[in-house]
């Protein structure tokens, strides 16, 4: 599974894969400043690709554009009938649908306003984030060395592009220490999240996890509490110490790339029987029954690409 396709949609063109390039003096490549979405497409019962809380990704790329004061070419509906497309037009049954919006080239300098605001959408199939082993096993967890982004130096609630250099520096950290991801604290030396997920905390049947304010409010995130709700387990939004996951029953990341991916330990202390717990298990199961088109009344939050 690589990330190649067939077509990648560009400032309203369809460009052949191999074409799909920009100009290297492409403002966003110097600075950072862009924003993109992760989105997944899954089998629907019918055999059609559905795609997962599109307009909520859509949304979210949108406020991370405003939140970057960067005016978008295409509306929200505009945007949406390109996912589809995406998907469709590459034959893809399931995919990872990347759009992203950045500023082209033109002039230089950090106070450039007048480059063209570029927009792609890109897809390709994508298995497990963390790998098939973690989604059955666990993951193992480290805590960072690198501090989570402060909220006024980098705005959290946005997906930008040049964020990911603190979530990089502690993936690259943690792997290269032997460990599958970093756990994330912020500048108060809370939980934050992990580098592409936010995380769950189970102890004593309880449900935990950190409150979206200095963290990416996950659209994974809302989907486990959503899912917690049906089954009447109420999430309790708090912030958490670190030492809060050493004595958890379970933990968990969820993320639209990881989708539900237990962890086993943090730091190289097991977390509660140092394998994936119930309650971890359950909300697997359920998610991928949610995005496959399994649950009623979850049905709604999947818009089914059709060919037009
Ligand atoms: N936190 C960070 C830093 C992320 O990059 C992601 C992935 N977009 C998430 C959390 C999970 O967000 P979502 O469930 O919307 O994919």
């Amino acid at each position: 599974m690589g990330i190649e396709s067939d077509w990648i949609w560009m400032d309203g063109e369809w460009v052949p894969y191999g074409d799909a390039k920009v100009h290297v003096l492409t403002h966003t490549l110097h600075y950072g400043l862009g924003a993109f979405e992760g989105i997944r497409a899954y089998k629907q019962p019918d055999g059609r690709p559905g795609i997962w809380r599109l307009d909520q990704h859509l949304e979210r790329l949108l406020d991370s554009m405003r939140i970057t004061l960067m005016p978008s070419p295409y509306s929200l509906d505009e945007l949406k009938l390109v996912c589809g497309d995406v998907v469709l037009r590459n034959g893809f049954e399931e995919a990872y649908i990347r759009p992203l919006a950045y500023i082209g080239e033109g002039s230089m300098g950090l106070g450039a306003r007048t480059n063209r605001i570029r927009v792609s959408v890109a897809a390709w199939e994508w298995g497990a984030y963390l790998g098939e082993e973690g989604m059955k096993k666990g993951v193992s967890l480290k805590t960072s060395t690198f501090t989570r982004n402060h909220p006024n130096a980098a705005p959290a609630h946005a997906k930008i592009v040049g964020h990911y250099v603190n979530s990089i520096l502690a993936r690259y950290e943690a792997n290269d220490d032997g460990f599958d991801e970093a756990l994330m604290l912020d500048h108060r030396g809370l939980v934050a999240e992990g580098t592409g997920e936010n995380l769950f905390v189970v102890r004593k049947g309880k449900v935990y996890t950190p409150p979206p304010i200095n963290i990416l409010p996950g659209i994974t995130r809302q989907s486990v509490i959503d899912l917690m709700r049906l089954d009447d387990i109420e999430v309790i939004e708090q912030p958490l110490a670190r030492d809060a996951l050493y004595v958890a029953d379970e933990v968990f990341m969820c993320g639209t790339a990881a989708e539900v991916t237990p962890v086993r330990s943090l730091d190289r202390r097991d977390i509660g029987k140092g394998k994936p717990g119930p309650i971890t298990k359950r909300m697997q199961e359920r998610y991928q029954a949610a995005v496959h088109g399994e649950i009623d009344v979850l049905q709604e939050d999947i818009t089914v690409v059709d060919p037009r």
